[in-house]
């Protein structure tokens, strides 16, 4: 039997049963990618991004003609139009069996429901495959039977719940015998319009496999130490490796336990704190799918539905550029339009003050980062910017509000990591560079603070207030 593996976030050989299943059940297999450049825009998907696309379609293309296994793209219009066009590549080419590993956003999860739907007219089988995530969202329940919302609880259960047979990832291809089609990729066209250095991330499974396995020899044992660090640079950058499925999560988890005597809970710490925040990105992906709510531009906390939010088109554009006047804020913004990438801490920091100092809505920064993220993930990014605007579970509580200053002396204390970002700051001394003061600006061309830290801060408590009292009215 011909069979067709639809990749979609899995662009990989390794740990992916989809692939798998399919070598092992069919005689001839063609693998595909479908795409559609109004889903990508709808999805605020980053043009840096699509690149990294590109680039690791071209050599999972290579890897899969190792094993007689053809790449074709499809261009199609949208999620809705998808169905259609999948059904007929499946019927013109004879295929008797299509096999996928799940996504769960909104959209995806409505797109696969109506291919299954026109694939069952067709009398194709259907195999559908988890790669992303460890258990199904939604399997793992409270002990009330409700989805989980706070993620301590959820990851007692995940560990609970989990058997070393999970990980049984190790096996062998077989090699398919030759088909007669031809690999085409041709179909997905690009425009560079981001200035991110794409040195820093090769493309690949190699590539991704060499950087676990140096972030697991050399730097995850002080992970838990030095994660916090911008400057240190001590995370595994590694997540643009996961948006698109480059590399599986499982085979992370694996090679980390192995250093780890097999624990989740005691020996390394670092490792054991590494493996917490895979489990967080598979928490974000339950929520995802258990509160639709979320995909729909609509905050977890539906109390905090109808909180005033300010709207100023001059402080967004001054964000937007890295220019507030808050080095830390202004760093991290400029890393992430340099790399692609955002350190976890200035994230954090970054959508505080932008939902907090500045109150402006949570939603607006979210796009933003899509936009400009090679990481981009919807759960993620949606689950990390509700949590700073106090919206989300386990969300910040909404009078905690970071300080950007405290946190660059705490996170930066010699500015390093700013003076790496904002040159102009060069001359700074370590005490001057967290927030210049006016009279040394005017030798800079580094703007003066779009606000004041004391007062903006005030008024947010009171706005949260506020919508607070009103709900409890
Ligand atoms: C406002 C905001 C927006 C974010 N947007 C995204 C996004 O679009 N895409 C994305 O992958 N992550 C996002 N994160 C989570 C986190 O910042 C990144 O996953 C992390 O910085 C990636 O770097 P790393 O691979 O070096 O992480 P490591 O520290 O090496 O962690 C390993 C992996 O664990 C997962 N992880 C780590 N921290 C988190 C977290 N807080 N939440 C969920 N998963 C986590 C990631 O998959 C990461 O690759 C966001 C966080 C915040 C606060």
């Amino acid at each position: 039997m011909k069979g067709v593996v639809w990749f979609r976030t899995d662009l990989r050989i390794d740990d992916n049963p989809a692939l798998r299943n399919a070598l092992d059940n069919c005689e001839e297999v063609i693998g595909i990618y479908i795409f559609s450049q109004l889903q990508w825009k709808a999805h605020n998907e980053s043009n840096v991004k699509l690149e990294f696309l590109i680039k690791n379609l071209i050599l999972l293309e290579k890897s899969l003609s190792k094993l007689n296994i053809p790449l074709i793209t499809i261009k199609t219009e949208s999620f809705d139009s998808l169905p259609k066009d999948l059904s007929s590549f499946v019927v013109s080419n004879k295929v008797g069996q299509i096999f996928w590993n799940n996504e769960f956003g909104a959209n995806e999860s409505k797109r696969d429901l109506l291919s299954c739907t026109m694939l069952e007219k067709e009398n194709v089988k259907i195999s559908r495959f988890d790669d992303q995530v460890i258990y199904e969202p939604g399997y793992l329940k409270t002990g009330q039977g409700k989805p989980f919302s706070v993620f301590t609880p959820f990851k007692r259960r995940w560990i609970e719940n989990f058997e070393m047979d999970f990980l049984d990832i190790n096996y062998k291809h077989s090699i398919k015998k030759p088909i007669n089609i031809k690999s085409d990729l041709s179909k997905i066209e690009f425009v560079r319009i981001h200035s991110v250095n794409m040195d820093l991330w090769p493309a690949g499974e190699s590539a991704a496999q060499e950087r676990l396995s140096n972030f697991l020899s050399i730097k995850a044992e002080s992970y838990s130490e030095s994660r916090n660090s911008p400057v240190l640079d001590g995370t595994s950058r590694i997540s643009p490796y996961f948006a698109l499925g480059i590399l599986s999560p499982r085979r992370c988890i694996l090679e980390g336990l192995k250093l780890n005597n097999y624990e989740f809970t005691s020996g390394n710490k670092g490792i054991c704190k590494w493996i917490d925040e895979i489990v967080w990105r598979e928490f974000y992906r339950n929520i995802m799918h258990c509160f639709p709510r979320v995909s729909k531009n609509r905050p977890f906390q539906t109390h905090t539905e109808n909180l005033e939010w300010r709207y100023s088109e001059k402080e967004l554009q001054a964000f937007y550029s890295g220019n507030t006047g808050f080095p830390i804020v202004d760093a991290g913004i400029r890393q992430m339009l340099a790399e692609g990438w955002m350190h976890n801490r200035l994230r954090m920091v970054v959508a505080m003050f932008f939902t907090k100092n500045m109150l402006h809505d949570w939603r607006l920064g979210e796009k933003f980062f899509m936009e400009n993220l090679i990481d981009g993930d919807f759960a993620s990014n949606n689950g990390g910017w509700q949590w700073s605007a106090s919206t989300g579970t386990d969300a910040a509580p909404y009078f905690r509000i970071f300080n950007p200053i405290t946190q660059s002396t705490n996170f930066d204390p010699e500015g390093k990591f700013i003076k790496q970002f904002i040159p102009e700051l060069n001359m700074l001394s370590s005490k001057e560079v967290h927030l210049p003061t006016t009279d040394l600006l005017t030798s800079f061309s580094y703007p003066s603070p779009i606000l004041d830290l004391k007062s903006s801060r005030l008024r947010a408590i009171e706005v949260f207030k506020e919508n607070n009292a009103s709900r409890d009215a």
